[in-house]
């Protein structure tokens, strides 16, 4: 493990070993790995770019807070935690001889009780609120499918997140900041027909990918921020209007009830920030290298 800002050598042996801990099981793929987009894994298969451990520390937190979580509960009848469940897909329209796919997920929660589904997350704030993210969404709705299929009943499924930039001094000055650090985020369930296709697409996605026939990222999957074409008055701080075309932006200028002259229009290029800021198969991906020159 790489260490680029000289971090003190025993975070860099515990972030190393607990890293070596992960083991996603006996199967082709975890839920995990085909939530990743197929471009980055195939690359990721290909160059196997070494890891930093700055990189490390966000998921070094979570894993050690789930060690935690599964200690402090492992004894208590009422919960199963930390349990790799397992769904073989039958896909015969899978490029190359391969057509059984074995699919896992390790379970961080589930309340017998209350039928409910957990799944630990230490991010920021952001990821939590506002509706949450949509791999939150896909992972447990296969998590559900996996515990459905093991017989039991799922009345709820939840993100539970831990919210690491919160902040207690911010409590109260934006009616929707959360009250503790610990957010829930509940996400509507999946019938079975569209988990099974969505993993079976996954699937089909990663398996042409290892054939070489990768497709490039999307926008989504790149976390594209798109340009900004700001409307702003000279004079004046603040953006009358943030619009994303400059025809939107023109035509608004066009239609103000009362212009004087002194608007124009200020353009902020967005930004894929998943390749910029994230992906560290970036130096080997052509998308990358003609849109950023790295
Ligand atoms: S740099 Fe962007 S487009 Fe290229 S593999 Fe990484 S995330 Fe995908």
């Amino acid at each position: 493990m790489e260490n680029r800002l000289g971090l003190p050598e025993w975070l860099v042996e515990a972030v190393d070993k607990t890293r070596g801990e992960y083991d996603s099981g006996k199967s082709d793929y975890s839920i995990t790995s085909l939530l990743q987009p197929a471009m980055v894994q195939e690359l990721k298969r290909i160059h196997n770019p070494p890891e930093d451990v700055t990189d490390q520390l966000q998921a070094f937190i979570g894993t050690s807070c789930h060690n935690q979580i599964e200690w402090a509960l492992k004894g208590n009848p009422r919960y199963i935690v930390e349990e790799r469940l397992y769904h073989t897909f039958h896909i015969p329209e899978a490029p190359g001889d391969k057509k059984e796919f074995i699919v896992s997920s390790q379970l961080d929660l589930y309340d017998k009780q209350e039928k409910t589904l957990w799944d630990h997350k230490f991010s920021k704030l952001f990821s939590f609120t506002g509706g949450g993210k949509k791999e939150h969404e896909q992972q447990l709705a296969y998590q559900c499918y996996l515990l459905k299929k093991a017989g039991y009943e799922v009345d709820s499924v939840q993100i539970s997140g831990f919210g690491l930039d919160w902040a207690k001094t911010q409590v109260g000055l934006k009616a929707d900041y959360p009250k503790s650090l610990f957010c829930r985020t509940p996400y509507p369930q999946w019938v079975d027909e569209d988990v099974e296709e969505f993993i079976k697409s996954r699937i089909l996605d990663m398996e042409y990918a290892k054939l070489g026939q990768i497709r490039v990222c999307t926008k989504e999957e790149r976390w594209a921020r798109p340009d900004q074409f700001k409307v702003k008055r000279k004079g004046r701080k603040t953006a009358l209007r943030v619009l994303y075309s400059r025809q939107e932006a023109e035509e608004y200028i066009a239609n103000l009830p009362k212009p004087d002259g002194k608007e124009y229009i200020e353009v902020v290029e967005g930004e894929d920030i998943r390749c910029v800021h994230f992906c560290n198969v970036r130096e080997h991906c052509n998308f990358y290298k003609e849109k950023y020159g790295g």
